[in-house]
């Protein structure tokens, strides 16, 4: 089957590689559209990603959907045929972590199309994928590929805002205009935020966040004086989701933040420490908390999809051949072109 498997950092090849069998408990499914995550890019540009290095050729994807193709076994609700949105996440369910409900910091974990344990689980930017069958979440016929591939970024933002606690009539901001920061900006507003910031170095995906609801967008340059500006103005945030990864935008956090605010730490930092000013968060009370994944925020994701109760079609900028992938990345790299960039595999 042809697959995007990295090799190294922009050694990216669409190649022919071997299936896997199905065992008990398992199904293929066929996957219809791909989409390309910020790590998927990490992966491409540096050969990593975080503090995970490729150390052997690695399918990438982790954001698909597709249909049924062949069950190990009877499965409740799965059949041949059926249409499903993948969640990657493919947790041991027995350890301490899986069994009080925060799956995404399982310690057996296998997450696909990522190098973070040795082997590497392979991907899904692939023909077909084998997951174990409580992977597949059924989606509507009426449910483009397209759309239900976005539950995963979804996931991760609702998880986010999860993690922000009350997010109801409070002042939000929201740093980096990426996918999953425009996507914690529509779970923000979901959740019932009074006001939503978004900020970013680049207008043009600032333009996509107003298009979907936000109150405020601003460019910011490296000094981030017109936030600074903008926090004043408002007496601080109480929530932020910092989505950029850039240890600059998180060292500017604190002094934004209204007293007692939360900072919530959704992007990935490059490998290494950082230095943070960490008097002003003990002065100020400000709860700085990560977060990772996703855990029951999968299925909610695909439902709120389902219902058209969140529009992920702005962020959508365009689906490319499996065999255009090369292409596809570049583009999804440019981030004045695009926001999330799709592969269409089979
Ligand atoms: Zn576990």
């Amino acid at each position: 089957m042809l697959a995007v498997v990295m090799h190294g950092a922009k050694d990216l090849r669409v190649e022919q590689r071997e299936a896997s069998a199905v065992l008990p408990g398992e199904v293929r499914v066929r996957v219809a559209v791909g989409g390309i995550c910020g790590s998927d890019l990490s992966y491409y540009r540096k050969g990593g990603v975080a503090d995970f290095k490729i150390r052997e050729p690695l399918t990438l994807g982790h954001e698909v959907a597709g249909e049924i193709m062949e069950i190990a076994a009877p499965t409740a609700g799965l059949t041949v045929g059926r249409r499903v949105a993948i969640n990657p996440s493919r947790p041991c369910l027995v350890c301490p972590f899986c069994r009080t409900g925060r799956e995404n910091l399982c310690v057996d974990m296998k997450f696909l199309g990522s190098a973070a344990r040795n082997p590497h689980v392979q991907g899904a930017f692939s023909e077909s994928v084998v997951v174990r069958a409580d992977q597949c979440i059924p989606i509507p016929d009426g449910l483009p590929f397209t759309v239900a591939a976005c539950g995963e970024p979804l996931a991760v933002a609702l998880h986010a805002v999860r993690r922000a606690g009350e997010v109801m009539g409070r002042r939000v901001l929201v740093t980096g205009a990426g996918p999953i920061g425009l996507l914690c900006l529509a779970a923000a507003i979901r959740a019932g935020a009074a006001h939503v910031t978004v900020t970013d170095l680049t207008p043009e995906p600032l333009a996509i966040a107003t298009r979907m609801g936000a109150d405020e967008a601003i460019v910011v340059s490296g000094e981030v004086d017109h936030l600074a500006q903008a926090a004043s103005t408002h007496a601080g945030f109480d929530v932020a989701f910092e989505a950029t990864g850039a240890p600059a935008s998180l060292a500017a956090l604190p002094l934004l933040m209204r007293k007692g605010g939360r900072i919530v730490q959704v992007g990935m930092f490059p490998p290494g420490e950082l230095p943070l000013g960490m008097n002003v968060l003990i002065t100020r009370e400000i709860d700085l908390i990560g977060s990772f994944r996703f855990d029951q925020e999968f299925a909610m994701a695909i439902e709120l999809l389902a219902e058209g109760k969140i529009d992920v079609t702005p962020i959508l900028s365009g689906l490319y051949p499996i065999t255009s992938a090369l292409d596809a990345f570049e583009i999804a790299l440019d981030r004045r072109r695009s926001v999330k960039v799709q592969l269409e595999i089979t």
